[in-house]
Order: C-alpha cells, then sequence, then structure tokens
C-alpha cells in the first residue's frame, strides 16, 4: 500500500469538513429474521412494529438508478446492509446490475449469515460480489443463541463461513462485544479464526437508534479487546488499506492472521468519514446517527430527471457536517431528537 492509496482521490464533492464522498450503503430490508438483543430487541419489535412494505422499498431498478448517479459524485464502494439483506429474493441480480455500473469498484454484503448457502455464496460470487462480511458475536451456542434471540444455531453461522469461502469470497467476521453478555468470548473468538484467512472485527457496542437500551458502562473498549487478545499473542500494528478505512488494522506478530477494531465509541473517525447511507424506502442519511434524511423515493417516483437528482445529492452532501461519535457525550445529553434505528439505515 503506498502512501498515495491513502490520500483520498480529488473529491467531485465534499462537505462542510471537507470530506470527499466515496462510499454508500444501501440498507435493503429493515427485515430481519433475527432479534438481536444490541439492535432490534424483541420486547420493541414484535409482531405489532410496523417495518417497511414491499411497495415502499425501492426496486432494483430504483436502487441502479440511484448508484449511477452516486457513482459521478465519486462513490466507488457499495455495501448492501439491512436489516437483513439476503432476505431480499434475487439479491444476486442487484449484484450483477450494480457491478457494471461505471465507476464501482467494489460491493459488499453484510449479513448475519443465516441464508447464506453453499448455493447462494456461490450465485453471489457469480453475480460479481466481491467479499462478504458474516455477524458472528460468540463461538458459545448458549450465547450466540441468547444474542440473536430467536434460537438460532451458531454451528450454522460457522457453515455459511465455510459456504462463502468455498465460493471464493474473501470473508470479514464482524463481533459486537458488550460487556457481561459476550466479552467473555473475545480470546476463544480471535483464537478460532486465528491461522485463517478471516479478518475478524472487534466492534465496540453503539447507541444506535433509540430502544437498545445502551450504557457506556456496557462499551468494551478496543484498547481492553486489544490488551486480552495481546497477552496470549503478541499484536503489532498494519497500516490502514485505504482512505477512509473504519477498522483500525492489527496482525499476530507470530504471521498467523489479521484482526481490526471498530472504535466508533473510544475512538471516532468521524475525520475520515466519507459514507453516505440509503434506507429501504429511498431515504439518504448521511450519519449512522442521523435524525433526518432526505427522501429520494419521491424524486424518483414524481419524475425527476438525474440531474435533479444529482443537484439534491450534491446540496446534502455539500451541507453535511455530521461527526455525531466525537460529539457524543455532547448530544445524548441534551436528548437530540430520535436517531434512526440501525437496521433501518444499514449497519
Ligand atoms: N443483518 C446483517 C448483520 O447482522 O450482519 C446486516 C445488518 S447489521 C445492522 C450490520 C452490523 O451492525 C452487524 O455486524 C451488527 O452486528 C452491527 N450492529 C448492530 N447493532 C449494533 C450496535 N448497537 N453496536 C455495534 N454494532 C452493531
Ligand atoms: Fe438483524 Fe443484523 Fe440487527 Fe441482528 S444485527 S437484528 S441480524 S439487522
Ligand atoms: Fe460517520 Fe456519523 Fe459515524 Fe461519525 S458518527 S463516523 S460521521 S457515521
Amino acid at each position: 500500500m503506498s502512501d498515495h492509496d491513502l490520500r483520498p482521490k480529488a473529491p467531485q464533492v465534499s462537505d462542510m469538513l471537507g470530506r470527499p464522498l466515496r462510499d454508500l450503503r444501501i440498507s435493503l430490508t429493515d427485515h430481519c429474521n433475527f432479534r438481536c438483543v444490541y439492535c432490534m430487541p424483541k420486547a420493541v419489535f414484535g409482531t405489532r412494529y410496523r417495518f417497511v412494505d414491499h411497495a415502499g422499498l425501492l426496486t432494483f431498478e430504483e436502487i441502479e438508478r440511484l448508484v449511477r448517479l452516486f457513482a459521478q459524485l465519486g462513490v466507488g464502494k457499495l455495501r448492501l446492509t439491512g436489516g437483513e439483506p439476503l432476505l431480499r429474493p434475487h439479491i444476486e441480480d442487484l449484484i450483477a446490475a450494480l457491478v457494471a455500473v461505471p465507476g464501482i469498484e467494489d460491493i459488499a454484503v453484510t449479513t448475519n449469515g443465516s441464508l447464506l448457502t453453499a448455493k447462494k455464496a456461490k450465485a453471489l460470487k457469480d453475480a460479481g460480489l466481491r467479499r462478504v462480511t458474516i455477524s458472528i458475536d460468540s463461538l458459545s451456542d448458549e450465547t450466540y443463541q441468547a444474542m440473536n434471540d430467536v434460537g438460532f444455531p451458531v454451528e450454522k453461522v460457522l457453515q455459511a463461513i465455510d459456504h462463502a469461502e468455498a465460493a471464493g469470497l474473501p470473508v470479514k467476521l464482524n463481533m459486537v462485544v458488550r460487556r457481561g453478555l459476550n466479552d467473555q468470548d473475545i480470546v476463544p473468538m480471535a483464537e478460532r479464526f486465528r491461522h485463517t484467512p478471516h479478518v475478524l472485527r472487534f466492534i465496540e457496542y453503539m447507541d444506535v437508534g433509540n430502544m437498545n437500551g445502551w450504557r457506556p458502562e456496557d462499551v468494551v473498549p478496543s484498547r481492553e479487546i486489544m490488551a486480552r487478545i495481546g497477552e496470549r499473542w503478541p499484536l503489532e500494528p498494519l497500516e490502514p488499506s485505504r482512505y477512509g478505512e473504519v477498522a483500525s488494522r492489527y496482525g499476530y506478530k507470530d504471521g498467523q492472521g489479521e484482526i481490526g477494531f471498530i472504535s466508533s465509541v473510544s475512538q471516532p473517525f468521524c475525520q475520515t468519514c466519507t459514507r453516505a447511507r440509503l434506507s429501504p424506502e429511498g431515504t439518504l442519511y448521511t450519519c449512522l446517527f442521523g435524525t433526518s434524511g432526505k427522501d429520494l423515493r419521491e424524486l424518483l417516483r414524481g419524475g425527476a430527471r438525474d440531474d435533479e437528482i444529482l443537484g439534491t445529492l450534491k446540496q446534502v452532501w455539500g451541507s453535511r457536517e455530521d461527526r455525531y461519535s466525537e460529539l457524543r457525550s455532547l448530544l445524548r445529553g441534551r436528548g437530540s431528537g430520535q436517531k434512526v434505528e440501525m437496521f433501518h439505515i444499514g449497519g
């Protein structure tokens, strides 16, 4: 990796803090077959919760049109997420269409792995998917099931990881760490995925949305996670692989693999945040912790021309000032409005 790759390319559009627009995270659905306690707690997201209905979702054609426009503004990297993105039927058709958009260099999917069969993994790879991130919070079946809260066995997500690997998809693994719930699994998880090509990333538990009952004392800071692992297997920092990368990369000194830390709470990375987010019904948000967004579906379905939508995207990004994680303690104290939920906006 040369220094050159770490500098942002000349931006087509910059926000108020000089950050270019580079990445788009697309939440394909707000539905999920899990009820992870830190994301969609069952007590809140039960049968009475109103999710976006089919007619309200952006169609694949609408998503593709928007991606073409975002690509003209400098977006080269897409992440399909949710909710659970593999619940969206024929997602591989969307991937194939997005791969063909000029300027799009990289497409990844974040999934809980529950629907990632060998057949699906191959279909995704054949469609042009570059890589997959699979969420797995524990190796203990008891803890894993307590966290997904729908009785999904950990063995099946381990199989999904194997299916992705067998299909030739590079795999990253996300583990959200919540104190008292799964922090005892930090070292076993590191041990399980050392010696494999999969990069395990430890994510600090965040105060996304309004419903997960977040408390600062439940966060296990990355430096603590790093210390627990480093005590067993010494670590060394690695260079970031790209500008705006969210995870700090570390390698085992004995050369047995790589891990990452996503420290949104203890070491916010807002200064290099180049990510926009599109919700399932086509609202554009400029921060994971956004309280309001711009309705693009209205424009798409109201007959707006490409240049009009482009103008809107430029205006929204150009007036962006978000840096929630840097201001967390200040903003939380003020009760500054309802945030959008993470499963809605895409993790
Ligand atoms: N359903 C898919 C999955 O779980 O991988 C994709 C959507 S999920 C919202 C994306 C990522 O956000 C997952 O890795 C999940 O663990 C993470 N996440 C959800 N709630 C979180 C929270 N409160 N703090 C930190 N990460 C969270
Ligand atoms: Fe669903 Fe992913 Fe949220 Fe878990 S983290 S409830 S799998 S969207
Ligand atoms: Fe980006 Fe908002 Fe997260 Fe800061 S808090 S890194 S601006 S998404």
